[in-house]
């Protein structure tokens, strides 16, 4: 499929955040979101700080949005309290209640996600579009199967058209609403757990609607492993159509996890830039080197870090160095020894006898000489 370059849609600008945008000629941008609930704030200040240094461990990661599900007016408040804190652009998520959507606007909220179907009639999805408009704000309309207008639901259970169809269907007729109000600053979301469905419906969507941006997902995608491999197929089907302003990896698994793999999929694609690129191998007999203990100390703290290097992390030195020559550093067993390299050359020998049982050794001489890069 062709794609033409879509509208382009502002997000944030207000309080302390910057302003981004989604869709038009902007990189694809990674969100995820939060997975508790947020009300502890209100009472403890230290909850709100822990809360905010954890986004900024999200952003470190390449996490650029954050929703928040808002299921009453208690979290709305609390909401409003760290959108007036935080300096990444926040979500609300709301569901049935648009007067959720009114109080977290008047806060530094940067975008709503409601799902106009179970928001209830078009005075009051014009409520929340009206107060978007005024205060500079953005909306995504999200739709799942779980959101069919029931003349739709009908067709779909008749066979006469397929769950895809259904979904695209709804999100046109959703976005139709929007274009009558004159309201542009929003996006859409198509969403199904399975990943066929997801793209056949982002697709068919696209085909009606090519110039809004989509925020795509495969929605309850499911654990780790599994969830993230029915994204990375939904995804880079669509990515490499240019289809997709933001995506999300939804898991049942942390926040964390999600950005780490939807940065993963971007990269993989050709889509994310910089940042440090990790190659390691995954370890077997011959290893001289716990690569799987150096990667769970290590992930983090190297994808969080600010350089464009790729770092070769390696159990032995029969495939190690030749295999990871071409990294800016890397790491690997050698005999009795660990080595450090840098493109290929060695620049550390810690023998195994002196290396601590946490690897501290290794760990404190890899740290000096990827400071030094
Ligand atoms: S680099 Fe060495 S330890 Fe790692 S998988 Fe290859 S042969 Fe095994």
């Amino acid at each position: 499929m062709n794609m033409t370059e879509t509208r382009a849609v502002c997000i944030g600008g207000t309080g302390r955040t910057a302003e981004l945008t989604l869709g038009g000629s902007s990189p694809v941008l990674i969100q995820t979101m939060w997975k508790e609930g947020i009300l502890p704030v209100l009472a403890d200040e230290r909850a709100l700080f822990s809360l905010l240094d954890k986004v900024e461990i999200l952003r470190g990661l390449g996490c650029r949005l954050l929703r928040f599900a808002v299921p009453d007016m208690q979290s709305a408040e609390a909401l409003c309290l760290i959108a007036e804190h935080c300096t990444m652009p926040l979500v609300a998520d709301i569901h049935f209640d648009w007067n959720l959507a009114l109080r977290c606007l008047e806060g530094n909220v940067a975008k709503i996600r409601i799902n106009p179907g179970n928001i209830g009639n078009k005075e009051r999805v014009k409520a929340v579009v009206d107060a978007c408009r005024e205060k500079g704000r953005a909306i995504r309309i999200g739709v799942n199967a779980g959101s069919f207008p029931a003349d739709i639901a009908k067709r779909v259970e008749a066979k006469e058209i397929s769950r895809a169809e259904g979904l695209a269907l709804t999100a046109v007729r959703e976005a139709e609403v929007f274009e009558e109000l004159g309201f542009e600053n929003y996006l859409v979301s198509v969403k199904a757990s399975d990943v066929k469905e997801t793209v056949e419906a982002n697709e068919a969507f696209v085909k009606k609607c090519p110039h809004v941006p989509l925020h795509v997902g495969v929605t309850e995608a499911g654990p780790l492993i599994g969830g993230i491999v029915k994204s990375t197929m939904a995804f880079s089907h669509l990515l490499k159509q240019g289809i997709g302003a933001t995506i999300r990896v939804s898991l049942s698994a942390s926040p964390e996890d999600e950005v780490i793999a939807a940065r993963e999929i971007l990269s993989a694609c050709g889509l994310y830039k910089g940042g440090i690129k990790i190659v390691s191998c995954p370890r077997c007999g011959r290893n001289g080197f716990d690569v799987h203990g150096f990667i769970n100390r290590w992930e983090h703290k190297l994808l969080s870090m600010d350089k464009d290097i790729t770092v070769a992390v390696m159990g032995c030195i029969v495939n190690g160095r030749g295999e990871g020559k071409h990294a800016d550093i890397g790491i690997t067993g050698a005999g009795d020894s660990v080595v450090i390299f840098k493109k290929g050359k060695t620049v550390r020998t810690i023998r195994h006898k002196d290396l601590n049982v946490l690897n501290k050794n290794a760990d404190i001489a890899f740290s000096e000489e990827l400071e030094s890069l």
